[in-house]
C-alpha cells in the first residue's frame, strides 16, 4: 500500500513540474562542462606531449577526443549560446556580439529565444551552476547558482575587477549571491594578486619600460586574466558548498582566445610578412602557451572540486591561426578565427568511451577527428542529466557526438529520448536591456576602439 502511494505521489510530482519524472529523480552522475574559448589544438597538441597540460592530458588518456566544428560560425555569443541551447543562431536569436538595425546594442539573456541547458535541466528538478557564460546577463532565475558577465567578456579592454561591476543588477542569481561573490572579484583584483597573475602569464615585465606596440597587447589582456580567475574562484567556492551540490555546472574562461587574437605573431612570428623582432619573440612568444597551460590549472582545480564521478566535457567554440599576416591591423590583432575553424572536445567519465580519439595528438601525429558539431553539445548534456532533447534543437539526436562519446551498452540500454520542444510556455523574447549611464558609454567606448562597431565583430 505504502508503495502504491508512494507510486501516486510520483506521478502527481511530475505533473506539477511538466516533465517525465518526479523532482527527486537525479541523474546517475553529475556533468561538468568547461568552456575555454578558442581553444586549438595545433597550440594544445605540443602542450600536452611537453607535460605542460596534465589535467587535459589525463580527460584524453581516459576518455575521448575529437574536433568540433562549429559549423561556419566564428563568433563567441552566437556559439556559446548554440552549446547552451542545441539550437543555431537563426532559431536561438543571438546572432552577433550587437542586435542588428539602426541602433546597435549588446545581445543580452533575454534577447534568447528558447530555453537553455540550465532552464531545462531546472524544469527536471535538477539544480545548475553556470558561471561566466556568454550572453547570460541579465542573470535568469533558476533552480542553482548563476554569475553573469555585465557584458559580452570579449570586448572589454581593461580590468573592470574580474569583469563584475558595483554598479549593476543581476550579475547573480540568486540576487543576494552577489555580496559572496564581489569580494572575490576583488581579492583577484589587488594588486599584488595581479601582479603575480601578471607575473605568471608575462614573466618578469616592466609593463611601463616596453614600447606601445608592446604595451598594448599587454594591457589588453590583464582584465581576462582578472577575469576568468574571479569566475574559476567562484565556481569553487559554490561548489566548496556542502548543502546543494550542482547536477550541471558550466564554467568559461576567455583568456586562451583573448591571448591568441593579441599575442600570434610572436608565437608564430614566420606567417608574418612584417617585422617581429627576435627580442620581442623572446618576451611574448610562450605567451599563448601560458594562458594554455593556466587553463589546464583552473581545469585542474574545477574537476578537484567537482564530483569525481562526474561526466565531465571539456571544449571550445572554435579554433585558432594566425591572420592579418600582411600588416597589423590597429586594434593590434595577429590571430583570429574569422573562417570557423573547429575547436576542441574531450569528454572523460563514467559514461563516456575509453582511450578514444587522443592517439594523434599523443603521439605528435596529427590533430583529432571532428566527432560533432557544436549544436550537438546540448542534446549529450540533456542525455547524460537523463532529460530527452527537443525536436526543436538543430540535432536532437546528439549528431556523431553522442555515439562517438556515450559507451555503446550505455546508449544500447538508456537510448536518447526525443520530446517535441522544451521550450512550451517559455518567455517571449525581448529586447536586450540597454545598460544606462557610464557603463553603457565605457562598453561602446571600447567596442568602438577596437573597431567593432564598423564591420566583422571580435
Ligand atoms: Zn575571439
Amino acid at each position: 500500500m505504502a508503495q502504491a502511494m508512494g507510486g501516486a505521489l510520483l506521478i502527481c510530482l511530475a505533473a506539477l513540474c511538466g516533465c517525465g519524472r518526479g523532482e527527486s529523480a537525479r541523474p546517475e552522475h553529475p556533468v561538468v562542462l568547461i568552456g575555454f574559448d578558442g581553444l586549438e589544438w595545433s597550440v594544445a597538441g605540443p602542450l600536452i606531449r611537453a607535460g605542460r597540460m596534465p589535467n587535459l592530458k589525463a580527460l584524453i588518456e581516459r576518455g575521448v577526443a575529437g574536433s568540433l566544428d562549429p559549423h561556419r560560425e566564428s563568433l563567441s555569443p552566437v556559439i556559446w549560446t548554440t552549446i547552451a541551447t542545441g539550437k543555431t543562431k537563426q532559431d536561438h536569436g543571438i546572432v552577433d556580439f550587437l542586435t542588428p538595425g539602426a541602433k546597435k546594442i549588446p545581445f543580452t539573456s533575454e534577447a534568447r529565444r528558447g530555453k537553455a541547458l540550465w532552464n531545462i535541466a531546472g524544469d527536471y528538478g535538477l539544480m545548475s551552476l553556470v558561471v561566466g557564460w556568454w550572453i547570460t546577463w541579465p542573470a535568469e532565475e533558476i533552480n542553482g547558482w548563476m554569475v553573469a558577465p555585465y557584458s559580452s567578456l570579449g570586448q572589454n579592454d581593461f580590468n573592470w575587477k574580474g569583469n563584475m561591476r558595483p554598479d549593476i543588477e543581476g550579475q547573480t542569481w540568486p540576487p543576494e549571491l552577489f555580496q559572496e561573490v564581489w569580494p572575490i572579484a576583488e581579492q583577484v583584483s589587488a594588486p599584488d594578486n595581479l601582479a603575480r597573475l601578471g607575473g605568471e602569464l608575462f614573466g618578469a615585465l616592466e609593463v611601463s619600460s616596453l614600447s606601445d606596440t608592446e604595451q598594448m597587447p599587454v594591457n589588453q589582456t590583464l582584465w581576462s586574466v582578472a577575469a576568468d580567475e574571479t569566475y574559476l574562484r567562484a565556481v569553487l567556492h559554490l561548489l566548496g558548498k556542502e548543502e546543494k551540490q550542482p547536477d550541471l555546472t558550466l564554467f568559461y574562461g576567455g583568456g586562451t582566445d583573448v591571448s591568441g587574437h593579441r599575442f600570434w605573431r610572436y608565437y608564430e612570428p614566420e606567417r608574418f610578412s612584417y617585422e617581429v623582432t627576435a627580442a620581442e619573440v623572446l618576451r611574448f612568444g610562450d605567451v599563448i602557451n601560458r594562458f594554455y597551460e593556466q587553463a589546464d590549472q583552473y581545469l585542474g582545480q574545477a574537476l578537484a572540486a567537482a564530483p569525481a564521478d562526474a561526466n565531465v566535457i571539456v571544449c571550445s567554440d572554435h579554433g585558432f591561426h594566425a591572420d592579418f599576416t600582411d600588416r597589423l591591423p590597429p586594434g593590434g590583432f595577429s590571430g583570429h578565427h574569422l573562417d570557423g575553424p573547429p575547436g576542441m572536445i574531450v569528454l572523460a567519465g563514467p559514461s563516456f568511451r575509453q582511450g578514444v580519439g587522443g592517439s594523434a595528438v599523443l603521439s605528435g601525429k596529427g590533430t583529432p577527428a571532428r566527432i560533432g558539431y557544436v549544436y550537438d553539445v546540448a542534446p549529450l548534456v540533456l542525455y547524460l542529466l537523463d532529460i530527452p532533447a527537443g525536436r526543436d534543437m538543430q540535432s536532437p539526436e546528439g549528431g556523431n557526438l553522442l555515439k562517438n562519446a556515450v559507451r555503446p551498452e550505455q546508449l544500447e540500454a538508456r537510448p536518447l529520448e526525443v520530446i517535441r520542444s522544451h521550450d512550451v510556455g517559455f518567455r517571449p523574447a525581448k529586447v536586450p536591456t540597454e545598460l544606462s549611464g557610464e557603463a553603457t558609454q565605457e562598453f561602446m567606448d571600447v567596442l568602438n576602439r577596437l573597431g567593432y562597431l564598423g564591420g566583422k565583430g571580435e
